[in-house]
């Protein structure tokens, strides 16, 4: 009987300790070959293409009845050393003095949670780049919740499309005036005769060579607009509020449509969005199409980029 427990405890250490060795040097050749894989993360999701790198950055927490965390679906776009922000979440500002810069009665309506490490500044600094960096901003639409990080990058001009910038200027109530607070400088795009798969198209002029434009979806504003951008030979299309959640696109009686209904400053131009959208993605679904709020469409592209 003890001969037999003292084999059976023999065999036993001999596999431990031939795994341990093992999993030792298959960690050494990860580490010999830089390949280590990378402990998971919540932001910073990257994916590579020859000329430009895409960073996916959640820059929003919100809880809200249907959803228990709602994102911020931001892109961040490396040549080099240079980059853009296609909208830029909730800044700094806007998580340390939240009642000045968005008032109590906003924040406790929409649900916000802040948290410094949820902006975009605090997030680029992460992934070991410099924010000075970014020298352009592409911006949907001019709702807080987009638009409270540009202060955060003061010397980045602002592309946006002029309809929603004058909505903007106009006193529209829906809008905060704090987040442009600082004079960034701005740049708008009119109307174009240029198409984009048979939607219209404005090239957006920024210091990177990636083709990127705007492409108007209005009804969630009067000037609200999407952002198609090119990288390698695929088109990524950011639909930013024309939908909140994926599901609006299928499913007619959601209740997240009652939201949306009541926040589009026009109804009708917002229906015949989604419309367009769908139409888009059943016809070219080679193009990456997604939106900034739908956690699990950020979670997607999490899991695959
Ligand atoms: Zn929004």
């Amino acid at each position: 009987m003890v001969r037999k427990i003292s084999f059976r405890s023999w065999f036993y250490y001999r596999i431990v300790i031939i795994r341990t060795i093992v999993l030792i040097l298959i960690k050494k050749v990860y580490i010999y070959l830089g390949s280590l894989p990378p402990a998971p993360r919540l932001n910073g999701h990257l994916k590579s293409f020859t000329m430009a790198e895409v960073y996916h950055l959640n820059c929003v927490r919100i809880v809200t009845p249907f959803r228990e965390n709602v994102s911020g679906h931001c892109l961040l776009i490396r040549e080099d050393k240079q980059m853009a922000l296609i909208d830029t979440g909730i800044g700094l500002l806007d998580t340390r003095y939240p009642e000045e810069r968005i008032g109590r009665e906003l924040v406790n309506m929409v649900g916000y949670r802040f948290d410094e490490k949820t902006t975009a500044i605090e997030q680029i600094k992460a992934l070991g780049l410099d924010p000075e960096d970014v020298r352009d901003c592409i911006i949907s639409h001019l709702d807080n919740d987009h638009i409270g990080g540009l202060a955060d990058f003061p010397q980045a001009t602002v592309h946006v499309g002029t309809e929603e910038y004058a909505n903007f200027r106009s006193g529209n109530p829906r809008y905060l005036t704090t987040p442009l607070q600082h004079n960034p400088p701005v740049r708008t795009y009119a109307s174009s005769a240029d198409r984009w798969f048979g939607l219209e198209a404005r090239k957006v002029h920024t210091a990177l060579d990636t083709e990127i434009l705007l492409i108007p979806l209005f009804g969630h504003t009067h000037g609200h607009c999407g952002v198609a951008v090119k990288l390698d030979d695929r088109w990524m299309l950011y639909v930013a509020d024309a939908y909140y959640l994926r599901d609006e696109l299928y499913d007619p009686g959601h209740p997240v449509h009652q939201l949306a209904e009541a926040r589009a400053d026009d109804n009708v131009m917002r229906i015949a969005t989604v419309e367009r959208i769908r139409e888009l993605i059943a016809s070219q679904p080679q193009i990456s199409v997604f939106g900034y709020h739908d956690i699990d469409e950020f979670a997607g592209y999490a899991a695959t980029d």
